[in-house]
């Protein structure tokens, strides 16, 4: 086994991109059998304490399917009513499926705004952390077709798990569809088309291949493929296009099988979303805080609550970067950055304060955390 695969059997928070044809049959059902396969590979993974968080496509596609229409080429209203009859299918299928090996869902449906605006990503990733680390629950994404249109719209779930695979820090992104892998040219007009079952860095070379491939491909064709991987190996992330029909597709990556391409980041496993929260920009202001807090920070990896900081210094916005500041006895040193729940002005009011406290004094409670530990970076 190359060590670029032997790797795979650690990572612990992995993305899945599931294409339309993995998930639907040739006439656009649901297809109950192989969801079924995925979903027993993917509770094995869940069950190994991995944290799994899915990417769904097939909405419009059930939608079409469910509705007896036959065009293909629907325009923005008709796709958009045709999502939100597919997506209800789609998951009604998923949680009887999942459910069979007692795994539970959640579904969450995004847009560009999610990804883009820091408030809403926050919301976002808290809520995906806290389905994977407290319920265990395997969330199921897709954009939200039925309202997602020009200026917010993602387009291809490949560039929404890689985004997502990158923001949330994970290990591996598995893109799952009906293409094996990467190749030298296009397999769809050459026969003997190579595939590279290795890929270290992108080169245009590859990107001309894939643009001029585009247009048989369609939608998820190899150039967005491409552009996710750049994205996630950008991020320090792994990725692998693999065929989702191949009979134990997931299995076999994780075991390290040479299936499809893998696509290695430069950066090897260092953490490139927390290089950037410690050194992209310039604190916006300081929070100092008490030796308890500090201690928990530092040597029990915990988050930043309020009850333990002393003092609030600047002012700034939630989602800001800060300093974390310990005092001792009177002199300030920097012992962390990270990415703030509270604004400047919510957070004098509830410094000191025990998490359970923050209702009162703010009247809402977005968060128990000041720092939550995913956005935190020790110097
Ligand atoms: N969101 C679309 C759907 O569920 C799929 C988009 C894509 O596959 O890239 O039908």
């Amino acid at each position: 086994m190359s060590e670029a695969r032997s790797q795979l059997h650690d990572a612990a928070r992995i993305v899945i991109k599931l294409g339309s044809r993995v998930v639907t049959t040739p006439d656009g059902a649901v297809d109950e059998d192989h969801l079924s396969h995925l979903a027993e590979q993917i509770t094995e993974l869940t069950r190994a304490d991995k944290q799994v968080v899915l990417v769904t496509s097939g909405a419009i596609r059930a939608g079409r399917t469910q509705l007896g229409i036959r065009d293909r080429s629907l325009d923005l209203p008709a796709r958009q009513a045709t999502a939100a009859v597919g997506q209800i299918e789609l998951m009604w299928r998923y949680r009887e499926i999942f459910g069979k090996f007692g795994q539970p869902i959640a579904q969450v449906l995004l847009t560009q705004l999610e990804l883009s605006d820091f408030r809403r990503y926050l919301h976002l990733r808290n809520t995906l952390s806290t389905l994977l680390r407290e319920y265990r629950v395997v969330p199921v994404l897709n954009e939200n077709d039925s309202v997602s249109a020009e200026g917010v719209q993602i387009g291809e779930n490949d560039r929404l798990a890689a985004v997502v695979a990158s923001k949330l820090d994970a290990d591996l992104l598995l893109s799952l569809s009906d293409v094996a892998g990467y190749y030298d040219r296009d397999p769809k007009r050459e026969a003997d088309a190579q595939l590279i079952p290795l890929v270290r860095e992108i080169t245009p070379e590859m990107e001309k291949v894939a643009l001029d491939s585009a247009g048989l491909a369609g939608r998820g064709g190899m150039s967005t493929k491409l552009d996710s991987a750049k994205l996630a190996m950008n991020a320090g992330v792994i990725m692998v296009i693999a065929h989702g029909r191949e009979p134990n597709v997931i299995r076999r990556i994780m075991a390290g099988d040479e299936v499809g391409t893998i696509f290695l980041p430069k950066a090897d496993k260092l953490r490139s979303r927390k290089r950037w929260i410690a050194y992209a920009t310039l604190p916006k202001g300081k929070i100092v805080v008490d030796e308890g807090a500090a201690k928990a920070l530092i040597e029990a990896g915990k988050s930043l609550l309020p009850v333990g900081i002393t003092a609030v210094e600047g002012e700034f916005e939630a989602g800001d970067m800060v300093a974390v500041m310990a005092d001792q006895a009177g002199k300030q040193s920097e012992i962390a950055r990270g990415l703030v729940n509270y604004d400047s002005a919510d957070l004098r009011r509830i410094q000191g304060c025990r998490s359970k406290d923050i209702r009162k004094q703010l009247g809402h409670r977005d968060f128990d955390e000041a720092i939550h530990r995913d956005n935190l970076v020790l110097l």
